[in-house]
């Protein structure tokens, strides 16, 4: 034990305390930093959408894809999505984020279709905190039409645990989506707290495996019967199933035997700039 102390001390004394301080006051001058700079990212051309092919795993064909945010800013450099969105929720940005995403994805559909291109529908992603404005189904329909696309070639994605938050204020806001034509489906699902009680009252296309499940697939033999358990049950709702994450062939293997529908992960490919995956899945040029 007077081991244990003595170390501590000496820890202090080399000035471990002040390292912890430090390193709070970078984090927080760090969060600072990217919240004022986010406020300029959409006017300032800074933000991308890239976006990641989802297949049938059984053919291989693409299926769908979801668009994903990507914020490259000149002196910060790349910011990961997993370090801005929250601060867009927190800041509320999030709100004109959403709606840039939207008409992005709603001008890439258009370019896409003028151009004869088979081309799946684009799921994007909506944060709990967008759930939270109650005009949001009329003002993502009301983007849909001014850009005139089809809602049913778009899929919003939402998170099981964002679904849970507020039941009431998200369960009118899905169905007046899906009453627009809209898909909705359910994001990593089984992570949080479960929904499955209110499952059945979500007006749900798609169902998508968290991939954490899909990651232990093969190490975890209680992963796979989850994963087994949730893609059947999904058939039995009439959904189809997208499994996250799958790195490996051997997960897609593992996939494919248990009847899941589509795969979306680095084993197929990664997310991509849009004329990326224009030429290799639009167009089946693969340079
Ligand atoms: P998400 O919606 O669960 O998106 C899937 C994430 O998994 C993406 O991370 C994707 O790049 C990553 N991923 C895909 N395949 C694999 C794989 O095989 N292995 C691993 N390890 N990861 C894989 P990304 O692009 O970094 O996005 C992180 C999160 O940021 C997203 O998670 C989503 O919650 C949020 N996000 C991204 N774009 C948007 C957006 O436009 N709006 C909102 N509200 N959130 C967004
Ligand atoms: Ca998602
Ligand atoms: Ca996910
Ligand atoms: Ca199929």
């Amino acid at each position: 034990k007077y081991a244990d102390l003595a170390m501590y001390q000496a820890k202090i004394q080399k000035g471990g305390y002040q390292f912890f301080n430090e390193n709070i006051i970078s984090t927080f001058l760090r969060k600072l930093d990217l919240e004022n700079e986010l406020r300029w990212a959409i006017a300032r051309n800074q933000l991308t959408l890239y976006y990641q092919p989802q297949v049938d795993a059984q053919t291989g064909r693409l299926e769908g894809m979801e668009a994903l945010l990507r914020w490259n800013h000149p002196s910060l450099g790349p910011v990961p999505p997993g370090e801005f969105i929250p601060i867009a929720e927190e800041t509320g940005i999030i709100m004109d984020i959403g709606k840039w995403v939207l008409k992005e994805v709603c001008t890439q559909l258009n370019s896409w279709l003028s151009a004869s291109l088979a081309v799946p529908a684009i799921a994007v992603n909506l944060s709990a905190r967008q759930f939270m404005a109650p005009d949001l189904a009329s003002s993502i329909h009301d983007i849909v039409c001014q850009t005139c696309c089809d809602p049913r070639h778009i899929v919003i994605e939402i998170t099981e645990s964002s679904s849970m938050h507020d039941i009431e204020s998200v369960l009118p806001i899905l169905h007046e989506l899906k009453s627009f034509g809209f898909q909705i489906a359910i994001d990593d699902f089984g992570k949080g707290h479960s929904a499955l009680g209110y499952m059945k009252q979500f007006p749900l296309d798609i169902l998508k495996i968290d991939k954490s499940f899909v990651q232990e697939l093969i190490s975890d033999s209680k992963s796979a019967v989850i994963t087994k358990a949730i893609i059947d049950m999904s058939h039995g709702m009439g959904l189809r199933v997208i499994a996250e994450g799958a790195e490996t062939l051997e997960q897609m293997d593992h996939l494919r035997t248990m009847n899941c529908d589509i795969v979306q992960g680095y084993v197929i490919d990664p997310p991509m700039p849009s004329e990326q995956l224009e030429m290799r899945y639009l167009k089946g040029e693969w340079p």
